[in-house]
């Protein structure tokens, strides 16, 4: 399910939308935190420029709060219905999974927010990369 072409292999890798070919990530480590923002200008591959407007990436502030309330209830679930912990400690479960993970939620969210607009396209895969048809 998860290989190159795929928009999931995008958001989950942040790999450059349009070829899928390398980061977009100066740091592919998101929990280098003093590093979490800082993403490359275009794709060395393919020439896609990530930034495609100022402030683009402010847009992923709305999809962190769908990704964050995803984690939120994953984090619920897996502590009051499984471990079975009183109400209380699941909040504090939330709160804890939400912080702990907060790196991951933001860079997953960019790359969301890139993918809603930038679309894998095999044309923009450098020759080597590229399967046979
Ligand atoms: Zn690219």
């Amino acid at each position: 399910m998860l290989k190159k072409g795929n928009k999931l292999y995008s958001i989950l890798t942040g790999t450059c939308p349009a070829c899928h070919g390398e980061s977009m990530y100066v740091n592919t480590n998101p929990y280098f935190l003093g590093q979490l923002f800082i993403m490359r200008e275009r794709c060395t591959k393919c020439g896609t420029k990530y930034k495609i407007e100022p402030s683009f990436f402010f847009g992923a502030m709305y999809v962190s709060y769908a990704v964050g309330i995803a984690f939120a209830v994953a984090a619920f679930v897996i502590s009051y219905l499984f471990i079975g912990t009183t109400l209380l400690n699941s909040f504090i479960a939330i709160v804890i999974t939400l912080v702990i993970f907060l790196p991951v939620i933001i860079r997953v969210s960019r790359n969301i927010w890139v993918n809603f607009f930038i679309s894998y396209s095999s044309e923009k895969v450098p020759e080597k990369g590229r399967k046979a048809v």
